[in-house]
């Protein structure tokens, strides 16, 4: 194969290994040298298990020489954001609170990983427990951006899509809570799938906000999505949230679901705050699928303009009652020389968070109190419900919608210090995660200063074959995916 097997999809690489053209350990060799080439100026990973990476790769090699070869995923080097356990190896979730704990245990996702026969590689930075959008907030410094170094790679699975776009991995696992697969796929470059909410199991999954929380795939192409999709997905009797669904071939499904489809376009997405770059390629792709054949209506989603209030009143509360397990005691940061019980709870968690996650803890502990809960968090989730329903509302008539991921490009690091500039980041992913929808960011072109832009197709829930075939007939049509940066 050619020299730049990093860069290569799973498809293709699966494709080289079935034939011997390519063993395992080669191809994670190869991936651990581009990782220690590009490390020093992206800065994707926390940590990284060579010498575990390449034994199971040799496992892989062995299983394939014996003929028990395990399909598409077999000898794949995909690395774990690091917020997804990984039995005996380190997870952070990029804090303080967290910078010497071993999971004693494998997540959901990882258990299937494994099954599949993949190599997991690498242990991936993003803010502290996945609380931003730009991977700045993260105790361990921030992931740069491999297309602009002086530029954020999104957030909070930065690290996901910046190790990607670098060819640091074949693919990547990312969580999104309101965003943060998507955001950062569009910054980077790369394909993002946050699943339906209940689709892939939680288990295992360091817990911001659980009602929003979901894991999903980086990849190079839509297919290689719905490979990864495939073998994360199902219930786990261990998340009382996953839900028991007939999980469907997905990558097969890509060649039977054609369409054309009748695609939506909320009016309420292109709205003040878009930057006009972003506009223009998105209606280009809107103008794509309309070219072929495709019904285009615009629709409304009405109650748009309070998804970030409802999400930061919902995010935050679920946050707060989360991270109060990290109390110094059973595990994690412990501060020395407290006078008391009370007192070690205060100094540890006054030393092991960061100033967003302690924003969020004093929000969300406010707007649970007894005085302001209703007021507050019982309201959201009334809104919360309106939300969901103009979505639904809106998929009675069409099949899909399509809008931007982000209102804007990668941003400098450090050029977004006022909290709400960076919340704003979100105002196109939120809402998906506040009805529980799947959806997808595509890479979609690139601004005149070389930096990528993404769209997003949402889905009704549980469609995701739906959803990746639209977004496959988009990318085939166009060479976005084949496009690297210059490293
Ligand atoms: N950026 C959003 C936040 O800060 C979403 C994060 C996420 O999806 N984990 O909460």
């Amino acid at each position: 194969m050619s020299s730049e097997l990093f860069y290569q999809p799973i498809t293709a690489l699966a494709a080289a290994l079935a034939e011997k053209k390519l063993t395992a350990v080669e191809l994670t060799q190869a991936v651990i040298a581009r990782t220690k080439a590009t490390e020093p100026r992206i800065h994707a990973f926390n940590s990284h298990d060579e010498a575990d990476a390449l034994a199971q790769a040799a496992a892989s090699d062995a299983r394939r020489a014996a003929g028990q070869s395990l399909g598409a995923l077999d000898g794949i080097p995909i690395a774990l954001k690091d917020v997804i356990a990984v039995r005996n190896q380190p997870l952070t979730a990029s804090s303080k609170m967290l910078a010497n704990f071993v999971s004693p245990y494998d997540a959901g996702v990882t258990e299937k990983l494994r099954k599949a026969g993949a190599v997991l590689w690498g242990r991936l930075n993003c803010d502290e427990f996945a609380m931003g959008s730009s991977t700045e907030n993260s105790a361990f410094g921030p992931t740069s951006n491999p297309w602009d170094t002086t530029r954020v790679p999104g957030g909070s699975s930065g690290g996901s899509s910046a190790a990607l776009a670098a060819g640091s991995a074949i693919a990547t696992l990312g969580s999104d809570t309101g965003g943060s697969i998507r955001q950062p796929a569009a910054l980077c470059g790369v394909v993002g799938l946050k699943p339906t909410y209940g689709l892939v199991s939680r288990y295992g999954l360091i817990a911001f906000a659980s009602s929003l929380d979901q894991i999903g795939p980086f990849a190079r192409t839509v297919e290689d999505a719905a490979i990864v999709l495939g073998a994360i997905a199902g219930h786990d009797e261990r998340d009382s949230t996953s839900f028991k669904t007939e999980i469907p071939d997905y990558r097969a499904a890509l060649a039977t679901n054609r369409g054309p489809w009748k695609l939506g376009i909320p009016k309420e997405y292109f709205a003040e705050g878009l930057d006009p770059e972003i506009a223009q390629a998105v209606e280009q792709a809107i103008a794509f699928y309309k070219a072929q054949g495709c019904e285009i209506r615009e629709v409304s989603l009405p109650h748009t303009q309070y998804c970030l209030d409802t999400y930061y009143v919902i995010a935050t509360a679920e946050a707060s009652s989360n991270l109060a397990r990290y109390d110094g005691i059973r595990y994690g940061h412990r501060a020395a020389g407290a006078k008391d019980v009370v007192d070690l709870y205060y100094q540890s968690r006054a030393e092991g968070f960061g100033a967003e996650v302690k924003r969020r803890i004093i929000l969300g502990t406010y707007v649970l109190s007894s005085g302001y809960y209703d007021a507050y968090y019982l309201r959201a989730q009334k809104v919360r419900t309106l939300i969901r329903q103009d979505f639904l509302n809106a998929f009675k008539e069409v099949d899909a919608l399509i809008t931007p991921t982000s209102p804007v490009p990668a941003f400098k690091l450090g050029e977004k210090a006022d909290p709400l500039a960076l919340y704003l980041c979100d105002i196109y992913t939120i809402g998906v995660n506040l009805a529980g929808l799947p959806a997808i960011s595509v890479p979609c072109g690139f601004t005149k200063s070389g930096l990528p832009i993404g769209t997003q197709i949402i889905g009704q829930p549980f469609r995701e074959s739906s959803l990746l075939a639209i977004a496959r007939a988009y990318e085939q049509a166009h060479s976005w995916s084949t496009k690297h940066p210059i490293l």
